[in-house]
């Protein structure tokens, strides 16, 4: 219902609130575009809004040591970061600028800038997380004690003033799908234009890192999508020539692998939410996908009005007693569990930096429930290897999992068997056998419990189990007791 012609958010009319207001008049003093999670040139606002307000701006980014080296930090992102960066800086050289380099603290380099320039203003894409919120907070005040403007835009999210939804007792929603209901019936921002030419002031332009001061050759995945705007429309047009359709049936489906991909790319802003929205063909499977999409803004709206991403949102669960159990951890970190599923996709982790999403609620399961693991190890393990690793997203998705989130429900829902969905969302093993090369030989009908197999099998399928492959580190079915009792007891 809320799709029907006019509520479309293509065909919804203009929110006016954040459109780019064009004075008439170009200043002569530069004004900063201050690049961070928006490493893009097509529907970038501020870009956009600083090309007609100023005659040069000063494309700038910042190498911030707090998010580089901080609690989440990740080798795998800090390389997609310097890819991300250097298509951005092609971009923009080729219309005749440059990407400014500095590394330190925002606020200090920021109001240097500003002075050394003489720019009048800076110009940067609204940010929602805790950090990002107070460190922009700062830097306005700084730059206003400087008489430097400090303007935030939209383009992060495809609704603009996505914060300001809220339930019909004026509070923030805790449930997605009436949240869903609203945020695709809210108007939506014209897409900005991507600059024809961009005039840069005389400065020191400043040279981008090198990739191994920033990452430990460790800890890269081998077989990671590559950063940069250039490669993120690519993966989008093929998304939408090939797959988008039939996104409603295959999207679960592990081994066929047809979800967009589009993750990494929307983390960094390689992509604009709000563009993609207006390509999107009018069909079943689109509309399933942007479903998805509202979750992403969802989670960031949620860690706006609730920021305390340390803790479960649901007070009941505060002070659940979680195991310590090292060893289970490390196997499951280590994808040698003994359920394939679970392995599988811990393993595409590490060789991929990206997981499928039934992967995700897999491990993210079996981990909570069937371990009993606190989901914080859970949390910083997804943010030291993927390349989407979100604060909100990742956050958001694991309190979901771990059933102590928002949007709640019975904890035995979210309390899932790996064999089973390894049987549902891995029927033919494509999965299992791409990431688990021990299991290749394994016919399909033991591929959720190799464990099962007589010794003579085992033989003749070239799988020992405790040999080639774990025995399984836990039983399942003892397992979910105990973790429906260890909720209930909450
Ligand atoms: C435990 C756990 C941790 C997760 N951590 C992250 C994270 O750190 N960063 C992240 O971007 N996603 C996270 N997700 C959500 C989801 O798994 C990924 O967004 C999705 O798998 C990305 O693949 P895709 O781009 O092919 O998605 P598609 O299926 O093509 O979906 C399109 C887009 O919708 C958004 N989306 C889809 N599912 C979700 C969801 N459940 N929550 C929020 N947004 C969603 C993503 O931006 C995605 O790119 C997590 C999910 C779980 C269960």
């Amino acid at each position: 219902m809320i799709y029907r012609r006019k509520y479309h958010p293509d065909t919804a009319k203009p929110d006016h609130r954040h459109e780019i207001r064009y004075s008439g008049t170009m200043s002569s003093r530069p004004i900063i575009v201050w690049f961070r999670a928006d490493l893009r040139v097509h529907d970038h606002p501020a870009l956009a809004a600083a090309c007609r307000d100023a005659e040069q701006i000063i494309p700038l980014f910042v190498f911030d040591e707090r998010i580089l080296k901080g609690k989440f930090a990740s080798s795998n992102r800090n390389r997609f970061l310097l890819e991300c960066l250097k298509d951005l800086k092609h971009s923009l050289v080729e219309k005749g600028g440059n990407l400014v380099v500095r590394s330190g603290s925002p606020e200090t380099i920021l109001v240097e800038l500003a002075k050394e320039s003489d720019a009048k203003a800076v110009y940067y894409s609204g940010d929602f997380t805790p950090y990002a919120l107070s460190r922009d907070k700062q830097i306005e005040d700084a730059l206003k004690s400087h008489d430097i403007e400090a303007r935030s835009f939209g383009g992060k999210l495809a609704v603009t003033g996505v914060m300001n939804i809220k339930t019909t007792g004026g509070d923030p929603y805790r449930v997605f799908t009436p949240f869903w209901k609203s945020w695709a019936n809210v108007r939506r921002r014209d897409v900005a234009q991507p600059p024809h030419s961009i005039s840069l002031p005389q400065l020191t332009v400043g040279s981008l890192p090198a990739l191994d001061d920033l990452t430990t050759k460790a800890e890269l995945s081998d077989a990671a999508a590559a950063g940069g705007e250039t490669e993120a429309r690519n993966a989008l047009s093929a998304f939408l020539d090939e797959n988008i359709d039939d996104y409603g049936s295959t999207h679960n489906d592990m081994g066929a692998d047809q979800t967009s991909r589009l993750s990494p790319y929307l983390h960094f802003g390689c992509l604009s939410p709000r563009e993609i929205e207006t390509q999107l063909p009018d069909s079943a499977g689109a509309r399933a996908w942007h479903r998805q999409l509202a979750w992403r803004e969802f989670y960031y709206y949620v860690l706006y009005h609730y920021p305390h991403p340390g803790r479960e949102f649901q007070e009941r669960y505060r002070d659940m007693s979680w195991v310590q159990d090292e060893k289970s951890l490390q196997a499951w970190k280590d994808g040698q569990t003994g359920y394939p599923a679970v392995d599988a996709a811990m393993r595409q982790l590490r060789r991929e930096g990206w997981m499928h999403n039934r992967g995700r609620l897999i491990v993210g399961s079996f981990l909570t429930k069937d371990l009993g693991i606190d989901w914080r190890e859970g949390e910083a393990h997804f943010m030291q290897w993927l390349l989407d690793g979100d604060m909100a997203n990742n956050n958001g998705n694991w309190q979901w999992i771990a059933s102590v989130g928002v949007d709640p429900a019975p904890v035995f829902r979210r309390l899932y068997n790996p064999s089973s969905q390894r049987d549902k969302y891995d029927p033919d093993g494509t999965y299992v056998r791409t990431y688990v090369p021990e299991l290749k030989d394994v016919p399909d009908n033991y591929l959720s419990e190799p464990w099962q197999m007589s010794d003579d099998e085992q033989a003749e399928y070239n799988c020992t189990i405790g040999k080639d492959y774990p025995e399984p580190i836990i039983d399942h079915k003892a397992a979910r007791q105990e973790a429906l009792e260890r909720y209930r007891s909450q």
